[in-house]
């Protein structure tokens, strides 16, 4: 984005917006995730663009699940892929945990060029779909899985999830870590863990708290206080009223 300067008030959020492009002319992002990213932009609109408490919380909540997790497994879709490769991959290798290619649209080899895109960055070990291991309760192509990644994860880290998925996985008795910007998606709403905010903030100090030290007892205790539908409800509180000033 070479014409806009770092001034310009919409700095930030345009870069994003580059980088969604990017991914698209590369291959990797559908379409169609440029408008749910326009989605997740108004939803961050409403939340000042920061990162509130109430993510906060959730991130203490998702490192302590997911440090805690026996097979954890990251989940990446197009739109993940192009806005935080480098921070997908330093969360593998510190849960030593897979990333799983699993998209809506499979257009144009997309699943390879993602794979390849998060090798690009980093990645040792990106598992990709097969018809060997569905899902149930689903009927799209996000149901084929890898046999030895989401198929026998027991904590699936989702970020800018869709929300049958999440509602299919949460039914086979998985625990789904999302990040979502919409408090009110059906993904917010399934996920046992949703952080309400921008995927590019929140990513980075999930990594980070996941590098805490913190004995097993303690991330048990924080899990135990954690509730989700609290959680959401101050998310929604916050947008409310950051509406109607
Ligand atoms: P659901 O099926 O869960 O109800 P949806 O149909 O509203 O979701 P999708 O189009 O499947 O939404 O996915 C986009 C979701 O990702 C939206 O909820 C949007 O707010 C969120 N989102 C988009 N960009 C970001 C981002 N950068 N960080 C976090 N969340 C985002």
């Amino acid at each position: 984005m070479s014409d806009v300067p770092q001034s310009h008030p919409r700095y930030i959020s345009l870069t994003l917006r580059d980088k969604i492009v990017k991914g698209v002319e590369i291959g990797i992002t559908s379409v169609h995730g440029l408008i749910a990213h326009g989605r997740g932009e108004a939803f961050d609109y409403l939340l000042s663009e920061k990162t509130q408490p109430f993510a906060i919380s959730a991130i203490h909540a998702a490192g302590a699940m997911l440090r805690l997790a026996k097979s954890p497994v990251i989940s990446v879709n197009g739109n993940v892929a192009a806005l935080v490769p480098d921070d997908l991959v330093e969360l593998a290798n510190l849960l030593s945990a897979p990333l799983e290619v699993n998209i809506f649209h499979t257009e144009s080899g997309r699943e390879k060029k993602i794979r390849q895109h998060l090798i690009n960055h980093g990645a040792e070990h990106v598992l990709m779909p097969t018809t060997e291991a569905q899902l149930s309760y689903i009927d799209s192509n996000r149901k084929y899985v890898h046999p030895d990644g989401i198929f026998i994860a027991d904590v699936v880290f989702v970020p800018l999830e869709d929300g049958d998925r999440c509602e299919a996985l949460r039914k086979m008795e998985k625990n789904v870590v999302t990040i979502d910007l919409n408090p009110m998606s059906r993904t917010a709403q399934m996920a046992s863990i949703t952080i309400v905010d921008n995927v590019i903030r929140s990513l980075p100090l999930l990594c980070a708290e996941i590098q805490k030290l913190k004995s097993d007892s303690e991330m048990k205790s924080i899990l135990n206080q954690y509730h989700n539908q609290n959680i959401l409800s101050e998310a929604l509180k916050h947008i409310c009223r950051g509406a109607n000033d």
